[in-house]
């Protein structure tokens, strides 16, 4: 496997599912992103774009990817909606989900946990559920009751955390060094290749790079997997240009944003991450809420990279763009409306044809 400690260079292990470098603590990453140099049109959905993970096996699925990518009129210009709320749990998430549990189902996994504040908890019970796979989901209590209800409805135990969303991703933890296989889609970078399919598709679907594309971001996942997607097409000399990245989060907090703005981090990293009290105030954006997300640096690198850069969003202006996006018959959730706003403050910049990532569906709102 293609996957080392980015701190001491030590490979994956052959065997289990460690979620960090069980040597330095270390995160663990791809050393060279894998990419298939032509889709296969017979396999489906995001299958045509995924390389083999390893020895593998049967991949895990449920539909995934083939999302639709629909033009409407925003802000005077025509703007793609890449409709990622139409995967099988209702979120981007599947993609990874598929490819992270087909990894775990390859590995001989029988029980595994995961933390979330709701859609990669949901999504990670779907595939455990269609994998075989007994599923423990750890969630702040301030996710949404839909969201919780899908993980429930799905069959995986449900845990609610009080406080921050990182007190969850704590009590994971510490069910790992009980020894769980902590399938976190923050640590482990399985899902990574997932994502990235979502930018072969929107090319496929345009027929050329686009100029822009818009993507909410917590942990930056979806954005570094995309963004590296594109990469490997600009490589390969199957697009001539990389798109401008516009990586968008909320005011109640963009640590993403902030170190975009402030340029790079130094060694101690992730230490120097600023740390939003992010039970202070809660935002109704909660799929991007991520007070230290793990993979800042490269999140940001990859932004700058690509030309593109980071927008802040105000709360004020989340909701109003959430009901913009529906009269556009667009029914996402608060977290997906982010790009509404951002579409506003950046349009003028960006060039043609402008993609926005609609990560995740409006019947996951709060009851
Ligand atoms: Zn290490």
């Amino acid at each position: 496997m293609n996957i080392a400690c980015l701190d001491c260079g030590r490979p994956y292990p052959d065997t289990g599912v460690p979620y960090h470098c069980p040597t330095c603590d270390g995160l663990y990453d791809f050393v060279e992103f894998p990419f298939v140099e032509t889709a296969d049109p017979n396999k489906p959905g995001i299958w045509r774009y995924v390389p083999s993970l390893g020895d593998n096996p049967k991949f895990v699925s449920l539909g995934e990817g083939n999302t639709p990518l629909i033009s409407a009129d925003a802000f005077g210009r025509k703007v793609y909606f890449k409709c990622e709320y139409a995967n099988p749990s209702g979120s981007f998430k599947d993609r990874g989900s598929a490819t992270l549990i087909t990894y775990l189902k390859a590995r001989g996994v029988t029980e595994a946990i995961e933390d979330s504040s709701g859609n990669a908890g949901a999504s990670f019970a779907a595939y455990a559920a269609r994998a075989g796979i007994t599923a423990k989901v750890y969630v702040p209590e301030h996710s949404s009751g839909p969201k919780r209800k899908q993980i429930e409805f799905f069959g995986a135990e449900l845990v609610v955390i009080p406080g921050p969303r990182s007190n969850a991703a704590e009590s994971a933890r510490k069910a790992a060094e009980g020894g769980m296989v902590y399938a976190s889609h923050a640590y482990l970078p399985f899902n990574l290749p997932g994502y990235a399919t979502c930018a072969y598709e929107i090319v496929d679907q345009l027929g050329q790079a686009p100029g822009a594309v818009l993507i909410p971001a917590g942990q930056g996942g979806l954005l570094l997997g995309m963004s590296r997607g594109f990469l490997s097409l600009l490589h390969t000399g199957r697009i001539d240009r990389m798109p401008a990245i516009i990586g968008v989060q909320s005011s109640v907090g963009a640590p993403l944003a902030e170190l975009f703005n402030k340029g790079m981090v130094d060694q101690n990293y992730p230490n120097k991450v600023p740390t939003y009290t992010e039970s202070a105030r809660a935002s109704v954006a909660e799929g991007v809420q991520v007070g230290s997300p793990l993979r800042a640096e490269a999140v940001v690198n990859i932004t700058r990279e690509s030309g593109g850069r980071f927008v802040i969003v105000d709360e004020e202006y989340i909701l109003s763009g959430r009901d913009a996006l529906a009269r556009l018959g667009f029914y996402v959730e608060p977290t997906s409306a982010l790009v509404w706003r951002a579409l506003n403050e950046t349009i003028s910049e960006l060039s043609d044809p402008v993609v926005a990532i609609l990560t995740g569906s409006g019947y996951k709102v709060r009851t």
